[in-house]
């Protein structure tokens, strides 16, 4: 009897019952390095730019169209400061396809308006408006930095970075004492946080005359000494404001990881580590770091933007393959966190299709919502495929789907690279608390996804 079962029933594993010490220190080292990504890159652009330093290091040059590739070549090009594409060129032609591995380096957040400076009872705040989904009650009474720049009307552009350093100070939106908030505790939890009131703490001392808004006078007058900038130019500014949490290991067995934007910078790096690693591959392989994924894939750096499409003709160019041979035989995994199943909320979850913490790269065949609603729906061909890949590899991986039926749904850029005739599906990495200020991950779970991507790379 135990034979058949053995057999016949799919069982899983934890994924510590199945590696051995030798791995697990290869979890330790990976994450390691993981941890200071994640600590560096708190907005796209920070991630852009950590990358594109790492790769040069290791011989990447920014591609020209026109240029020769040869097999080996490595090769990237920045989308406007806040997306990236990497790609080493394999042994076989790009008429065989590339492998591409696709991840988001833009997360939730809180965005300043573009006149968000103003001054109540002598308190100086910022406005914002909000960016990708968020529980408001989540961003208030919680340390803020501020990270970004300012477009002058010059063309030059100010980078501003507030709270990062040790020893800067950092900013904070207040909420309401329990003493007096027998009105605010009786709304539901979407309306007792507003958008509209999420409003940052910026200063508090007068400047020393007797005009009106001092306050905001003095702020005005340490940005000015700062950084050179008016208020006049935050009309040009992208400046958000990020949780101002270190990444930091979670447990007394130090097991996990957590942070701000894991989703889905863990993704990121898993696929920036695998490119990094990587020795001449058979096919070519494209490594895709987007941006905008968390409203909806849009603008000219999400991946809706052809940007995608102009870097893949180019490197066809260089080999004379035309661009829509070059799609039709790639094949993308589309890098991004899973919701890990959480055993403090098991209601919203059907337990044996969601994906767990320690059980490995997760794979979601389809995201979408409603009855698989605005999801490509990978095939049973690819799924199959994935499985004999990962059982050679030695990757420890577990199939995902995103909460009960009809209980919500979410969305990746999986659809977007598969409407380009791409065979894709996702895979990454589970996560607790997803979208909040501070996310947990497994740190057996981001090395697995980096060995999983890899492995495709290789293949
Ligand atoms: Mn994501
Ligand atoms: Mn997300």
């Amino acid at each position: 009897m135990e034979n058949m079962r053995d057999k016949l029933f799919y069982e899983q594993k934890n994924g510590y019952d199945r590696i051995g010490t030798e791995e697990r220190i290869k979890v330790e080292e990976y994450c390691r390095e993981y941890m200071d990504f994640l600590n560096e890159a708190r907005t796209e652009r920070e991630a852009v730019r950590y990358a594109v330093t790492k790769a040069e290091k290791l011989g990447y040059r920014a591609f020209q169209p026109g240029e020769m590739l040869n097999p080996g070549d490595r090769v990237y090009r920045v989308n406007r400061g806040k997306a990236l594409m990497l790609a080493v060129i394999g042994k076989e032609s790009l008429e065989q396809g590339a492998v591409i591995a696709g991840a988001h380096i833009d997360s939730p957040r809180l965005d300043l308006k573009q006149i968000p400076m103003y001054e109540q009872d002598e308190l100086c705040y910022l406005r914002t408006h909000y960016y990708g989904g968020i529980k408001k009650y989540q961003w208030v009474t919680i340390p803020l930095e501020l990270h970004g720049v300012a477009a002058l009307k010059n063309g030059e552009t100010v980078e501003i970075c507030i709270g990062r350093e040790p020893g800067e100070p950092k900013f904070v939106i207040t909420d309401l004492l329990p003493h007096l908030a027998q009105d605010q505790m009786k709304k539901t939890m979407a309306e007792g946080i507003t958008g509209e009131g999420l409003n940052i703490l910026i200063g508090s001392i007068p400047y020393a005359d007797d005009g009106k808004d001092r306050v905001r006078l003095a702020v005005l007058s340490l940005l000015n000494d700062a950084y050179g900038i008016t208020e006049e130019d935050f009309l040009s500014a992208e400046l958000t404001a990020v949780p101002a949490f270190d990444v930091c290991e979670i447990g007394l067995d130090r097991s996990m990881i957590g942070g701000y934007g894991h989703d889905d910078r863990v993704c990121a790096w898993a696929e920036l580590k695998a490119m990094f690693d990587l020795e001449t591959p058979r096919r070519t392989c494209v490594c895709i770091l987007a941006d905008k994924e968390e409203i909806g894939s849009e603008g000219v750096s999400g991946m809706q933007s052809s940007a995608f499409d102009c870097f893949m003709e180019d490197l066809c160019e260089a080999q004379h393959v035309a661009l829509r041979r070059c799609l039709e035989n790639s094949f993308c995994l589309s890098a991004d966190v899973s919701a890990a199943f959480d055993p403090l909320y098991p209601e919203v979850s059907e337990k044996r299709s969601e994906s767990k913490l320690n059980y490995g790269l997760a794979i979601c065949k389809y995201t979408g919502a409603r009855g698989k609603s605005s999801t490509s729906d990978a095939s049973a061909e690819i799924v199959g495929y994935l499985r004999g890949l990962f059982e050679r590899e030695q990757v420890i991986w577990q199939m995902a789907e995103m909460g009960k039926v009809d209980q919500g749904g979410g969305g990746t850029i999986a659809k977007y690279m598969a409407n380009r005739n791409i065979d894709t599906i996702d895979a990454g990495v589970p996560v607790l608390s997803m979208h909040a200020p501070f996310e947990v991950v497994s740190k057996f779970d981001c090395y697995m996804t980096y060995k999983g991507i890899l492995a495709a790379y290789r293949d």
